[in-house]
């Protein structure tokens, strides 16, 4: 079985590597990371500049793009055959309700999906508060390999991903299959001005919580469990589609 393993986080992040040995039992495995941190930016590819790819070991590659990038590059440049699944993380904090929809990590496990390729994103759930010290990457990489082992085992319909997430602790309660619920932020747009005394802004507040019920994926995972949840790249509201068809029929 031949593995391709991005992130989001960058080549040097702290869950890369755990997930990287956990998933050598299973296969043959390739990196594909971005050199830099980007965490956030969704499944944006670099259309307009140059991307450089460093091998920083063998079969492991240092890519100057984002998460989407290195899996297109990875699968349409740098290995040498098709991988049997695509595997991104372990993400350094939570990928839960509509964070899916800014993630990095599942942006570029859905590149692999897109490309025909099941695919596994997993990310680690965790306090904002705790320090780095404390994190379970190493359980949160053994999840996403146990995971990524039944995907190679049993497969995938064509265009869908598993959304893999892991509650920060030595051991999970065990595994849930669960929908998406929805996550809460605070608001912040923060208007500053520079030491040059011109304005500027910083967005982004703290989590704050989740809502969509106790069985959601937010809820289950602050209860110990690893969540997975199926997503589709097919984003079409069937009862809306029926609904909306009547205003103009
Ligand atoms: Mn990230």
């Amino acid at each position: 079985m031949r593995i391709l393993l991005a992130n989001d986080d960058g080549f040097h992040a702290p869950g890369l590597w755990p997930l990287y040995e956990a998933l050598l039992p299973l296969g043959d495995v390739w990196v594909c990371a971005p050199e830099r941190e980007q965490s956030a930016r969704s499944h944006a590819l670099t259309m307009h500049k140059p991307l450089r790819a460093r091998e920083r070991k063998p079969q492991c590659y240092a890519i100057s793009g984002t998460p989407a990038d290195c899996v297109y590059l990875g699968l349409h440049g740098l290995l040498e055959d098709r991988p049997d699944v695509i595997v991104s993380g372990v993400n350094r904090g939570a990928n839960l309700g509509n964070d899916v929809l800014y993630s990095g990590t599942v942006a570029a496990a859905m590149e692999g999906a897109l490309h025909g390729i099941p695919a596994v994103a997993v990310s680690l759930h965790f306090d904002w508060t705790q320090e780095v010290e404390t994190l379970h990457f190493d359980e949160a990489a053994r999840v996403g390999a146990l995971v990524a082992k039944q995907v190679l085992e049993r497969g995938l319909p064509h265009r869908r991903l598993l959304n893999v997430n892991v509650p920060n602790r030595p051991h999970v309660e065990g595994l849930r299959v669960v929908p998406l619920g929805e996550r809460l932020y605070d608001v912040l747009a923060d208007h500053r001005t520079d030491p040059r005394g011109r304005p500027y802004w910083w967005i982004g507040g703290a989590p704050q919580g989740f809502a969509g019920g106790e069985e959601s994926d937010g809820a289950v995972c602050d209860e110990g469990f690893a969540t997975i949840t199926p997503l589709s790249a097919d984003l079409t509201d069937h009862d809306e589609l029926r609904r909306v068809r009547t205003w103009f029929s």
